[in-house]
Formats: structure tokens, C-alpha cells, sequence
């Protein structure tokens, strides 16, 4: 009897443990790709990536003589449908951790186990299942240095190769047209603004994963620090999709480690804080929603979306150069260097004294490297309510930054145009891609501080200090 094989966040052929299993069940795969209400609700960027990943899924599934069977609707309602039109026995996919996909899945496996189909879910989103990591009194991780002391030494499965060959059904059930689906409706800045930043697909992913590991590894600890330089993976984009998987990062980097290649150790530590972030998001799901210290409530946020310095951040118009650039990159790729984050939501959630929440809004509707996890924790990390926060006290500086690690403003100056003789292709890029509405125009004068860095500094500090909380 036909698999069904369920695609969601995991649009590769290897290392893909529930493809490889429905392959060896025997009897044909069908894989599928559901248009339900969880990625409808996607932000626009994360939206129109997803469906980029799902038409190059499908050209890849297409090359090995198979098919991605397009749906839309209720997941359960189009599973049974499938299931009734193929004969299928069974229903496979890979499991995902947010609140949201849990409680469908949960009720999916429920209902089909009902029906007596076999339904089953498989690892491969993350190296360690977030409850099999345990402290010594059997709780969770709350700071990540020891999560990364119990994770580093574990044996990862080394990753698998595509299956050779995905046995296609005599005939396939109907598909729905990609297009047809909009995904891309929502981009208020124009898809092909963003679209030459994409790198697409499994193949692409691998590509920048050689990449790194044979140019930019080596120096990776001190330049991915560095904005203005191309020092880190880029393999976020791949990552929040499936397109690439943990374990594949994780084996290529312990063999650039065994090489004696510098950087890394860095990078297995990075890759193990995405793991970390899932680790919270699993043990205590309100990360996503709410201050996860709940002492927090109390703080005198500024909740005001509309406002004019909300505004202003968004627009890349504080008057921060550090501040703007990043948004403008944000903008204008759907990426934003890790540094550039800190600053933005230390600078938004400090000085600008304004809720997080809103923040990690406008950063879920631009992202194209989206992923619950990472941004709920880098959110409120930087603006101290998480656990393993920055304390509120340090107040990242965006201009001591930026002549740190922006020395020559090679960041800076490629993404802002205003007062510039030559500016940057990119610069010029952002006030394209800039919604008239905005009122934009690269021949304004360089905007005033919205809040100056030292005003915002004390504010916070007296606001925490007198808190109530
Ligand atoms: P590299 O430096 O090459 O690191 C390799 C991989 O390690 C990354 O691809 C990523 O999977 C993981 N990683 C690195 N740093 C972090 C981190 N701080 N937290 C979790 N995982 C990390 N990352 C996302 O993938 N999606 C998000 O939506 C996201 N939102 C963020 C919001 C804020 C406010 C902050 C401060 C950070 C956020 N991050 C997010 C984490 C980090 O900025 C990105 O993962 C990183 O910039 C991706 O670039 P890279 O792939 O070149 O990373």
C-alpha cells in the first residue's frame, strides 16, 4: 500500500529519515505538500520563501521521477481525502516543535490512527529531541552554556544519503498549481527585490555549506562578528526550512574541527543555540508569546505599534546608523546580520523603551531565515525578559558598535544613501523597495537621533531601576 509522505519545514531528499523510511516500506510514495491554515497564517516574507522551497522541492521530486502532490485545506480533511484516493497505509512526516504544529499533528496521528492508517513522525528538524535533554535533577536548561556541555560530546546520527530511487504510484492523484496559491501576495516590497538574496533549494544549501567550510570557517569566530563582511553560513535561510538539516552542519563542521580549522567549534556552538532555542520553545511554549520572566509584565513598555519611533525603526529612519542599516538589509535581502539583530532589538527594547513583541512582528514579517525558536529567544534575550538574558543593565552602545565592528563602514555604507556622494546599489536598493507611502528619498538629509543613544540609555536604566516589578 502507497506512503503518503507529509512535507512541511523539511524540503530535502537526504538526511531525511521519514523519506527514507516510507521508501523502504515498500509499495509507492506520494509525497504531499498541504496549503493548511498554519502556513497561511505565515508573515509575507516566510510565506513567499516557503513557497519557493516547495516549487524547488517539487523540481527536485520531479527529477528522481517522482512528484509533490500540491493541496490546500484542512491538513486532516486532505490527509483522509489522499488516503481514500491512493489507498495509502500509511501517512509519514517530520516532526516540528511549535505549540501550533504540535496540536495538529497530535490530532492528525490521532484521527488517521483511528482510521487504522499508520501514522508516523520522525526526527531530523534537530540534532536533540528537546526532552532528552535533562539537567542533573531532570529539568530543563534555562542558560545555554550547560546545555551546550551535555549536548557537545552526544553522537549525532550520521546523516543519510537521498534515497536512489522513490517509487511513483501507477497514477498520481490530482495536484492544485503552486501558483494559484499566492504565497508571494503579502510582499509589500516586491518579491524581486528580495528574490536575489534567496538561495534556493537542497543543492544551493550544500553549496553554501561547502562554501564556509573550505573559506570562511577558519576565521569564522572573529569575522562573523563583522557585518560588513561576508564572515558567517547563511545557512539560516536553509535551515528554517529543512532544505539543509542540523546533522549535515553539525558533521561537516566536527570535520573542519578534526582539520584544525579555527572557527569551527565556533559554529557547532552556534548551531547547538538553535537547538537550545527549541529546547525553551518546547519546555515552556509561552517564549513565544509572553515575557518569559513574568516579573517583566509590570515594565513600562511603549506597546504602541504606530508609533513614531516604531515607525522610524521600521523605515531604517532612526537616526542610528547602525540601527538603519541593519533595517534596510532586513528590508531589502530578508536577512540581517546576528550583530545588526542585537542592535536593532537592544535599541528598540532599550532605547526606545518599546515591547518586544512588536519587534519580533516586523522581524517574522520580513525574514526569509524565520523560525519560531530563534527569533522568540533572540527577542527576548535582548530585551532581558528571557531566560539566559542580557542583563537589563548592559545596554548595547550602536555607536561604540559600529566603530568596533564596523570600522571602514563597508556596512553602514552600503546600505545608507542619504549625504552620500556615490551611494551603494543597495542603499539605492532600499528606497525602491520602500512603499511610496513611506515618503522616502535617497536625496533627504540623514534624519537626527529619534532618541539619543545617552537620553535612551538613562531612561531605560532609571525605568528598570525604579521598577516596580
Ligand atoms: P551563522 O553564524 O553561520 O550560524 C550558523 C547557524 O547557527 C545559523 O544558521 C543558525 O541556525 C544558528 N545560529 C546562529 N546564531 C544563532 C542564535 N543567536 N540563535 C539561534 N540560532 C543561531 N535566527 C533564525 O534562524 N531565525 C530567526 O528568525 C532569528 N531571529 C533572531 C532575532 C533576534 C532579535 C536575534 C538577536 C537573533 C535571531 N536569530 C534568528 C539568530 C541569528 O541572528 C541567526 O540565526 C543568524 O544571524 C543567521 O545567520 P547565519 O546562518 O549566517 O549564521
Amino acid at each position: 500500500l502507497p506512503t503518503i509522505m507529509w512535507y512541511r519545514r523539511d524540503l530535502r531528499m537526504s538526511d531525511h529519515a521519514a523519506l527514507t523510511a516510507a521508501c523502504k516500506r515498500g509499495g509507492p510514495v506520494i509525497p504531499v505538500f498541504i496549503h493548511d491554515k498554519l502556513s497561511d497564517s505565515l508573515g509575507a516574507a516566510p510565506k513567499w520563501r516557503l513557497g519557493l522551497g516547495v516549487g524547488a522541492l517539487a523540481k527536485s521530486l520531479e527529477d528522481k521521477g517522482s512528484r509533490l502532490i500540491l493541496r490546500r485545506g484542512d491538513a486532516l480533511e486532505v490527509l483522509r481525502e489522499l488516503v481514500a484516493e491512493t489507498g495509502a497505509g500509511a501517512v509519514y512526516w517530520s516532526r516540528l516543535y511549535d505549540p501550533d504544529s504540535i496540536k495538529r499533528d497530535t490530532a492528525v496521528k490521532e484521527a488517521l490512527k483511528d482510521d487504522g492508517i499508520e501514522a508516523k513522525s520522525f526526527g531530523g528538524h534537530l540534532m536533540f529531541e528537546p526532552w532528552t535533554v535533562e539537567t542533573g535533577t531532570g529539568g530543563f536548561y534555562k542558560v545555554y552554556t550547560p546545555f551546550w556541555n551535555n549536548v557537545k560530546s552526544r553522537d549525532v546520527p550520521v546523516p543519510l544519503s537521498a534515497p536512489s530511487d522513490i517509487p511513483a504510484p501507477q497514477s498520481w492523484p490530482e495536484s492544485e498549481m503552486l501558483d494559484d496559491w499566492q504565497m508571494g501576495a503579502a510582499m509589500d516590497r516586491g518579491a524581486d527585490v528580495v528574490r536575489p538574496f534567496v538561495q534556493l533549494g537542497e543543492a544551493s544549501a550544500q553549496a553554501r555549506l561547502g562554501h564556509f567550510m573550505g573559506h570562511i570557517v577558519q576565521d569564522y569566530k572573529a569575522s562573523r562578528d563583522i557585518p560588513g563582511a561576508d564572515g558567517t553560513s547563511n545557512l539560516s535561510e536553509n535551515l528554517s526550512l529543512g532544505e539543509i538539516t542540523p546533522h549535515q552542519c553539525w558533521h561537516a563542521g566536527q570535520r573542519a574541527r578534526h582539520e584544525g580549522k579555527q572557527g569551527a567549534e565556533t559554529f557547532l556552538k552556534e548551531v547547538v543555540w538553535r537547538e537550545f532555542a527549541y529546547h525553551l520553545m518546547h519546555h515552556t511554549p509561552r517564549i513565544l508569546t509572553d515575557n518569559w520572566r513574568e516579573d517583566w509584565d509590570a515594565f513600562p513598555w511603549n506597546d504602541d505599534a504606530r508609533s513614531a519611533e516604531v515607525w522610524a525603526w521600521k523605515k531604517g529612519r532612526t537616526g542610528i546608523p547602525f540601527v538603519d542599516a541593519a533595517m534596510r538589509e532586513l528590508y531589502v535581502t530578508g536577512r540581517m546580520h546576528n550583530r545588526g539583530r542585537m542592535i536593532v532589538a537592544s535599541y528598540m527594547t532599550k532605547h526606545m523603551m518599546t515591547h518586544w513583541r512588536i519587534g519580533l512582528d516586523w522581524f517574522e514579517h520580513c525574514l526569509i531565515d524565520w523560525d519560531p525558536a530563534s527569533n522568540a529567544m533572540g527577542w527576548q534575550w535582548s530585551a532581558g525578559s528571557g531566560p539566559d538574558a542580557t542583563p537589563y543593565f548592559r545596554v548595547f552602545n550602536p555607536v561604540t558598535q559600529l566603530d568596533k565592528f564596523d570600522k571602514n563602514r563597508d556596512y553602514a555604507g552600503r546600505w545608507i544613501a542619504e549625504g552620500r556622494a556615490n551611494p551603494h546599489k543597495d542603499a539605492l536598493a532600499f528606497f525602491d523597495a520602500a512603499p511610496r507611502h513611506w515618503g522616502l528619498s535617497p536625496d533627504d538629509p540623514y534624519p537626527d537621533p529619534v532618541v539619543p543613544v545617552d537620553q535612551g540609555r538613562h531612561r531605560a536604566l532609571d525605568a528598570y531601576e525604579n521598577r516596580e516589578f
